[in-house]
Formats: C-alpha cells, structure tokens, sequence
C-alpha cells in the first residue's frame, strides 16, 4: 500500500536530486555529495525473523493450555517456502469446534514492514497473559476469549522477510520477486499504468507462489469469520474492494463499515482512513488476498489493516518508512493496534450472533473442504464454458439465419430489378408511338 504516494515522492526526489546535480556542473562546485543516509533496521526494538519465531515458538510451549503451532511447507520450481500458524484456542481440545467465531490474522506479508510481525508477537503475548493492555479486565476477557478461535500468521513472507534484513530494505515482494498482494485470482494480473514490477510483479498466474497456496488451503479450511491482513505504509482500515472503486453492497459492507467507524474512533483517533482499498488509498490493486477472501471464500468482515506510516520520510528510506524508528513511537503503535485487535475479539461474538440471527454464514452452513472447493470450482469452470459454448452456438445460428435471409432478399431485388428493365424494354414502342 502507500505506493502511490510513495511512488510520487520518489519521482520528485529524482527530479530534486537532478537538479540539484545540473545547477552544481553548470556553477562548476566540488563533486557531489555522498548519498543521504538510509535508517537502518533498529536492531534494539526489532527481533531478527528467526529470533522472532523462537520467541513465538517458546511462548507456545510455555502455553500449551491455549497455544498449538503448525509449520506448512511448500514449493515449485526449486523455489521453497514455509508458514508458520499458530491457533489460539483457551480449551484446546475444541481447537475444531465449528461452533466457536473464528478469525484468521496475517502479518509480515509484504517484507520490508517489519513492525506487522512484531504486533503479532505482542498479540500472542498478550493472549497467553504474558503482557496485559491498560484497561483490560483479565475475567471479563475471558468469557470473550473462550469463545474464538484465533489463527495467527506471524510472518507470511519469510524469504521477503530474510532478504530486507541482508539489507535490501525496500523489498516487499517474496524471495522470487513477486508480490504476495496481487498473487490472489480476483482480477489477477491487471496492470495500472504506473504499474511498477519492483513493487507489483503478480507472479506468472493466479496462485504461482507457494506462500499464497498455503494461505489460501489455511484459509479455506479453516473458514473465518474475520479476515484482518496487516500492513504498513499509512495509518488506514481498509474493507474490499481494492480492485475497484466501490464497497460491496447491504448488510455484509454495513457490518464491516460499523466495526471500522468504532476502531478508528477508540484506537486511531479518528486519524486512520477508512473505506474500499481501492477507493481510499488512490490506485486500484488487482489480485489481492482480502478481494479473494471476501469474493471466494466468503469470509463476511474482511479487512486490510495499515498500522503505521511516517509520510514525511524519503521514499528511500525505506526502514523509516515503513517502521517506526524510537523506542515511544514503536511502543505507542505496538499498544493501540492490539488494544484495537482486542477490541475486536470483544465484539466478535456479538457480531456471530447477528449472522447466526439471519441464518446465514454459520460455520456448519458455510464449512467446506478444499477438495468440495476445488470441485465446486472446476464444475463451476466447466458450466462456464458450456454456457460460453452455448451462447457461441446460438451467436452462429443467428448468423445463419440473417444470411440466409440476406441471400433471399438479394434474390428477389434481382428478380424485382430484371423483371424492371425487361417491362421498360416492351413498353418503350408503344410510348414512342403515343407521343406526339
Ligand atoms: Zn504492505
């Protein structure tokens, strides 16, 4: 996200910097300056990738009560990547309970926003009752907790991950150069005219990466209710679409629009945008995980978080971009996003009673598999090409029809044109003898 801005920042740096260098050759200065220098990562706010996960995987042995975590494993063309889930469930054993509101948190998907990842450590933490909110009632918390089932991704794009922390801080995209963001296949592949590859590069279709294949089996298995995919970049609460301009329509956009109008209120100060990605952040974004989630597998409240930004910052620098640098400001945003998470765990329950109320949408209702998916999708595929086939049938009937009608109607002009000049032949005699 933030790529339009950013993008335009970038330009004006370069014209800046260009003529600056032409207004020095042409007054014959010294040689130009070293470059500004670029903020490197904080080593003392920010864990490393592994010295985060050996955090979350130690929390979870010290929990077993509440924390389970599986390592998924996948990849194509000599290209590996894994995924780290961790569920958080206060019974363990009702891990599986379809009848618990289930939420389904991914963090760290694009590289360089390293502050995502460390809210989800926080959040875990804050889970098993090793760090608290101000203001939290550990009881009443409780009773709300025991009824989710909470999915959390800590670091979605691990090799993105590795190679921003071997110093190419500005990569967002995966260990092979394609963006995790526009992999998914609702409107994969369509390119804006500032279409950058550096920062955009869909990947070669729909689903050609291995990180996007595991979070779309997790997802679909799984089944949420709630979808959050956290980002930084800007301070915003984004619902669909980003492919296009507009909100989805009736109850399922006003329940999202009321969750996010209450977060922005109490944990943004009213600071954060709101509304579709696409509306809201100046460009469209083809291909994304909340289109799929809300389109396909048909999570009702899905949402792009971005939870920090510093606008005033060079596009360069990266790091300072998209993380904050002090030790105030990295905590200040670490509290307010999990308050704002715990918040909506709060409110979740409320939110299944609406949707279970309307009859709709309940985990029995709604479960499928991924094999019942991808055979719902391919029978769907196949009824889509017969109906194209059928349409394409009647087109050329159609077609038949009207030249078999044209060749008619030339007939019959010839007919009606010859019989003309045979009838003028005859009649020519007997004018001439009737004129004076
Ligand atoms: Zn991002």
């Amino acid at each position: 996200m933030a790529l339009v801005r950013r993008r335009s920042i970038f330009r004006l740096y370069c014209f800046s910097i260009s003529v600056f260098a032409c207004l020095r050759i042409f007054i014959n200065c010294e040689p130009d300056p070293a470059p500004p220098s670029l903020t490197p990562i904080n080593r003392d706010l920010y864990h490393s990738s592994g010295d985060l996960m050996e955090q979350i995987s130690n929390l979870v042995h010290r929990h077993p009560d509440k924390l389970t975590t599986e390592t998924i494993k996948t990849g194509n063309k000599g290209y590996n990547a894994e995924l780290n889930v961790v569920t958080y469930c206060r019974n363990r054993k009702d891990g599986d309970d379809r009848t618990k509101f289930r939420i389904l948190l991914s963090f760290g998907q694009h590289g360089r926003e390293l502050i995502t990842s460390e809210l989800a450590l926080r959040i875990l933490s804050i889970l098993s009752e090793e760090q608290f909110l101000s203001n939290m009632d550990p009881t009443s918390s409780n009773s709300v907790l025991d009824k989710l089932v909470i999915k959390v991704v800590p670091m979605e794009n691990m090799n993105g991950r590795k190679l921003v922390e071997d110093g190419d801080l500005c990569e967002r995209r995966n260990g092979r150069g394609v963006d995790l963001n526009r992999n998914w296949s609702v409107d994969w592949g369509k390119k804006e005219k500032d279409y950058d590859p550096h920062e955009e590069n869909p990947g070669t279709a729909p689903f050609s990466e291995p990180e996007s294949q595991m979070m779309r089996k997790l997802a679909i298995s799984f089944d949420p209710h709630i979808w959050v995919n956290v980002h930084s970049g800007m301070e915003a609460l984004f619902m669909p679409y980003d492919h296009k301009n507009t909100t989805p329509d009736g109850l399922p956009s006003e329940r999202m629009r009321r969750l996010l109008e209450e977060l922005n209120k109490v944990h943004c100060q009213k600071r954060c945008m709101i509304g579709s990605g696409g509306g809201s952040v100046g460009y469209l974004a083809h291909g994304t995980a909340t289109d799929y989630m809300f389109d396909v597998v048909r999570v009702p409240m899905a949402f792009t978080f971005e939870i920090y930004g510093d606008a005033e910052t060079s596009s360069k620098d990266c790091f300072k971009m998209f993380n904050p640098v002090d030790h105030a400001t990295f905590n200040r945003v670490l509290n307010d996003w999990s308050a704002a998470f715990f918040a909506i765990f709060r409110m979740a329950p409320h939110q299944l009673d609406e949707i279970q109320a309307k009859g709709s949408l309940s985990g029995a209702d709604k479960g499928i598999s991924i094999d019942e998916y991808l055979d719902g999708y391919l029978i769907e595929r196949t009824q889509r090409y017969e109906k194209k086939k059928e349409v394409l049938d009647f087109g050329m009937q159609e077609i038949r029809t009207y030249f078999r009608l044209f060749l008619l109607s030339s007939v019959l002009l010839m007919f009606m044109f010859c019989s003309r000049i045979s009838k003028n032949k005859y009649s020519r005699p007997i004018a001439s003898v009737m004129s004076p």
